[in-house]
């Protein structure tokens, strides 16, 4: 029995091993190693590939949101809508900005914020929504930003997870006020380290984000706020260059996959994600539940099958947020969402076969 790996890391870089290899060169013999010209030009392609006018290059993905909220001006005493179920990093965005995250549970049939949740959650100090476009799959934008009008407030999106995915048929990167990203080698765009950005129209946001990620300077040496070194790499942008170019076949590929999982897993007495008609997502995770997970997970890891739980703990019970002290049915749905989700194997280089083997150990196991 072969084993099926959850993502193979290697694979997407050995297919593309002369451009990689032709990239390391050209940055070496270019004297840039900090900004410049492979910067700007990934930059530049990325907004247009998010059909946005800015793309400001940050060191990684919590750097993005965190500058992100800096750049909306978050900070003490304010509050941020964020999901109860997502990955910590979007919380500690808020909290490095010493403001509260605020968590609203998600509608349980899609995984992402529930719009009809977050109105009950708006206090005075409420600054900015802040929703996740969780395991590749848009969260319902119209809603959130028609609330966000409503009241005044900014939306920043956490598409960490979300390279390629469309909303309504418009790519996810340009709906809110500004969009961070993370390039995190295992994202369905990753650099060979850590990567991250924020996309916008708002020219302020991206004028002050270009500021903040480089010492709070413009013109050398004139430092015009308390900024931060987070800028991202040249060499990882000249990277991301080479991969943007694939991204779309790449995604093509796991919605392939997840299209072969919907069809055959279909009857077998697990959860299967549910796709609401006006998303495209790109199956960064693909996520099943199942009320007895832990021994589904066990005996897949038996028939030579890795899965991975996205995520174990929600951030509240984490021992990283106590402090706040929250009871342990604050968020039921986020709760129970950890204690069943599973990811199966999904990647633009998992084989016709292999995928063929995670469903055969499905339809056995559950
Ligand atoms: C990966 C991820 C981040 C953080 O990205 P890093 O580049 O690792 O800092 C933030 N939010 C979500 C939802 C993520 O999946």
């Amino acid at each position: 029995m072969k084993q099926v790996p959850f993502l193979d890391l290697k694979a997407p870089h050995q297919e593309l091993q002369a451009e990689l290899d032709a990239v390391w060169a050209r940055v070496r013999d270019s004297g840039w190693y900090i900004l410049g010209p492979e910067v700007e030009a990934f930059e530049q392609e990325y907004a247009e590939y998010c059909g946005v006018r800015h793309c400001v290059g940050v060191a990684n993905g919590l750097d993005a949101l965190h500058l992100a909220l800096r750049a909306m001006d978050v900070g003490t005493g304010d509050e941020v809508i964020v999901p109860s179920n997502t990955y910590i990093a979007t919380w500690l965005a808020v909290s490095q900005c010493g403001a509260t995250p605020v968590p609203v549970e998600p509608d349980p049939a899609t995984h992402n914020l529930d719009p009809d949740r977050i109105e009950a959650a708006l206090t005075p100090r409420t600054k900015v929504i802040l929703p996740v476009h969780l395991y590749g799959q848009p969260a319902d934008l119209d809603p959130i930003l028609a609330i966000a009008r409503r009241h005044g407030l900014r939306v920043l999106e956490d598409a960490a997870q979300a390279h390629g995915a469309r909303y309504k048929d418009r790519r996810v990167g340009a709906h809110g006020d500004a969009v961070a990203w993370s390039f995190y080698p295992g994202k369905n765009l990753g650099a060979l380290g850590d990567a991250g950005a924020v996309t916008t129209n708002d020219d302020t946001i991206a004028d002050r984000l270009r500021v903040l990620r480089n010492y709070g300077s413009r013109v050398k040496y004139v430092n015009e706020v308390q900024g931060w070194n987070s800028r991202l790499d040249p060499l990882q942008a000249a990277i991301l260059r080479v991969k943007l170019a694939h991204l779309d076949a790449w995604n093509a590929r796991r919605v392939e996959i997840a299209a072969l999982y919907l069809r055959e897993l279909a009857d077998c007495g697990v959860r299967l994600p549910q796709v609401p008609e006006w998303s495209q997502p790109v199956w960064h995770l693909f996520v099943i539940r199942h009320p007895q997970r832990d021994g589904l997970q066990q005996r897949l890891a038996e028939a030579g099958v890795d899965t991975l739980i996205h995520y174990p703990i929600p951030p509240h019970r984490q021992q990283a947020y106590a402090a706040q002290g929250w009871p342990e049915a604050a968020f039921p749905i986020a709760e129970q969402l950890a204690g069943e989700v599973l990811s199966l194997p999904i990647g633009p280089h998992l084989s016709p076969d292999q995928a063929q083997q995670v469903v055969a150990a499905v339809r056995a196991a559950h």
